[in-house]
């Protein structure tokens, strides 16, 4: 026997297993599978599993899947590709604890999913994610509200610079703002290209999101505040009045007028407000405005 046989980090093992099964990568479901063996095992300590539930996200040929099934109480694992199911009962055999979901992840009923699922465990997410829909996963679990203790995730380099960038740095952006209204966003350790087959364009970064039990500011309607925070940062080289008052339709008087009284210079750009100004701002949009917001 080779050393390679059954080794999920082996390109030589990978390259034979999606032979035998007919098996193409696609690119546009961003198919890039670890093999760096040290990645998978420390991402899924570091997210929480131990004893645990945990909902996987693109399961690809399982090797993290089954480092999480090592330690977790139970893993349900989602997979969009169906092609990928066949191979996963192979390479999965030996586990009874994990249970793969056949479907786009944006479309599971995860409320469902938890409630039947998951009682009486703590639920954690742990993923390396298609890039293609980072941002729509990443908020899709947070606005659900879902009893959900952490996200551990691998993003592009990128992406992970913006989701964790504080507010008031160049970086931030609308979805920082959202993140980490919903979660404290913590980053965990740097994975260089070569570590996948086949290896992308990109590097990769892996970043936890702890979820608030509390949240950090109040405003009454978050849907339309997140709008209003979006409006901002659409044209984030202009001053935030620009934009806001094209946006909710009032005049960038007024808007200074409300700028002045929360003492928030007239001249300031999105990315140099906190999450907590940008809420005092939109209370008092909604205190005078009520039709506009
Ligand atoms: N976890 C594996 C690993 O680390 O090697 C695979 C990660 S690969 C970057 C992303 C996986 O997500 C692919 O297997 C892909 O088919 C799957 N995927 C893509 N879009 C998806 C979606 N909307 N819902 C569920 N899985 C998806």
């Amino acid at each position: 026997m080779e050393h390679y046989e059954k080794n999920l980090s082996s390109p030589k093992y990978i390259k034979e297993l999606l032979k035998n099964h007919n098996f193409f990568l696609s690119k546009s479901l961003g198919q890039n599978f670890l093999v760096n063996p040290y990645i998978c095992p420390k991402m899924a300590e570091m997210s929480g599993a131990q004893n645990n539930f945990v909902l996987e996200i693109g399961t690809g040929i399982g090797v993290l899947t089954k480092e999480l099934a090592k330690i977790a109480k139970k893993v349900c694992a989602v997979e969009i590709d169906s092609n990928l199911i066949p191979v996963l009962n192979e390479t999965l055999a030996d586990f009874n604890n994990i249970e793969i979901i056949n479907q786009d992840i944006l479309k599971v009923d995860l409320k469902k999913l938890f409630d039947e699922k998951a009682k009486n465990m703590k639920i954690c997410v742990c993923a390396n994610l298609p890039y293609y829909i980072t941002s729509p996963i990443i908020m899709h679990l947070l606005e659900l509200n879902l009893n959900i203790e952490s996200i551990t995730v691998m993003v592009q380099k990128e992406a992970a610079q913006r989701i964790c960038a504080q507010p008031g740095s160049r970086e931030c952006g609308a979805i920082s703002l959202a993140v980490r209204y919903y979660s404290k966003p913590k980053f965990l350790f740097n994975v260089s290209r070569g570590s996948f087959f086949p290896p992308p364009n990109v590097d990769s970064c892996v970043i936890k999101l702890e979820i608030n039990k509390t949240l950090p500011i109040q405003v009454n309607n978050t849907s339309k505040f997140f709008d209003m925070v979006r409006a901002g940062f659409s044209q984030r080289r202009k001053v935030l009045i620009n934009p806001l008052s094209t946006k909710l339709n009032i005049s960038k008087d007024n808007l200074k007028n409300i700028f002045n009284n929360l003492n928030i210079p007239n001249n300031v750009r999105a990315e140099q407000l906190s999450l907590e100004q940008f809420a005092n701002i939109f209370n008092s949009i909604q205190n005078k405005y009520v039709d506009k917001i």
